[in-house]
């Protein structure tokens, strides 16, 4: 009705035309008049530029968001053992307890965050290196240790969340035995040559129970005990995976977002 009225002038006829152009199209954002982006890629306020994709956040601090890959919920079906064997370490309601050989994710990965929760034994038993001992090893090479670090003294670059064998945490952030404990790892994996030499070295960032305890700082090469290992290109990517140290560590809610590039949507 509106419509066929608007329509017997002229003036009418125009507004409703630029009424439906404006609302068919998405409207302007950004500017395409300002400099380049050093990337030489986009404009500074480009709004050509993609669009972050949405993530709905995990419901509570820790929890998986939905873009996540969970590798430890309510099964350890995302496990194995190192031989490719199926998993033998005990699971119950949702609680991974580390027994005995090393395991690891069937999935390989490169770039990414990573979470872990962890509980060293309630009862306290051992000391320095042979108190509450397992790991995290990314690309099942580069180790987050996970060790009962409260009250117990050990070398530093051993203790809990050290980058094993060579960084100690910028700060002692554990809670006590049997508590449930977190880190939330950022990998950036190494890389290298066409030629197999090293171009850039593993990065991590780690936070332990909130509290940042190595911030970018690049793994020197593979872990190993009292040595440093040397880089090699089959360092370039690998599972995630947990040690067997001989001490009942308990693991939960494992999940991991691999890390892509900006504007890669
Ligand atoms: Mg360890």
């Amino acid at each position: 009705m509106r419509v066929t009225r608007l329509r017997a002038s002229g003036a009418g006829a125009i507004l409703i035309a630029a009424a439906v152009s404006v609302s068919s199209q998405q409207p302007k954002i950004g500017y395409d008049d300002t400099p380049m982006q050093p990337n030489g890629k986009w404009h500074v306020h480009d709004g050509t530029r993609p669009q972050p994709k949405m993530v709905t956040p995990g419901a509570t601090p820790g929890a998986a968001p939905a873009d996540a890959t969970v590798l430890l919920g309510t099964d350890a079906s995302a496990w194995q053992m190192t031989n490719g064997a199926p998993i033998t370490w005990p699971m119950k309601d949702g609680i991974l307890q580390s027994g005995k050989g090393m395991i690891e994710t069937k999935a390989q990965f490169t770039d990414f965050q990573l979470h872990v929760e962890f509980a060293t034994p309630t009862e306290v038993k051992g000391d320095g290196q042979g108190r509450g001992n397992s790991g995290v090893f990314l690309l099942g090479q580069f180790e987050v240790q996970v060790l009962d670090s409260y009250n117990n003294p050990t070398y530093p670059d051993g203790q809990a969340s050290a980058m094993y064998g060579q960084y100690p945490p910028l700060v002692n952030a554990s809670r006590p035995p049997g508590e449930w404990q977190a880190y939330d790892i950022i990998f950036t994996a190494p890389r290298f040559t066409a030629a197999g030499t090293l171009e850039k070295p593993a990065v991590v960032t780690v936070i332990h129970n909130g509290i940042v305890v190595h911030n970018a700082t690049a793994y020197a090469g593979p872990t190993a005990h009292k040595v440093i290992n040397p880089y090699v290109p089959a360092s370039a990517k690998g599972p995630i995976r947990l040690q067997d140290h001989g001490n009942p560590v308990r693991f939960r809610n494992i999940w991991i977002r691999p890390i892509k590039g900006y504007d890669e949507t």
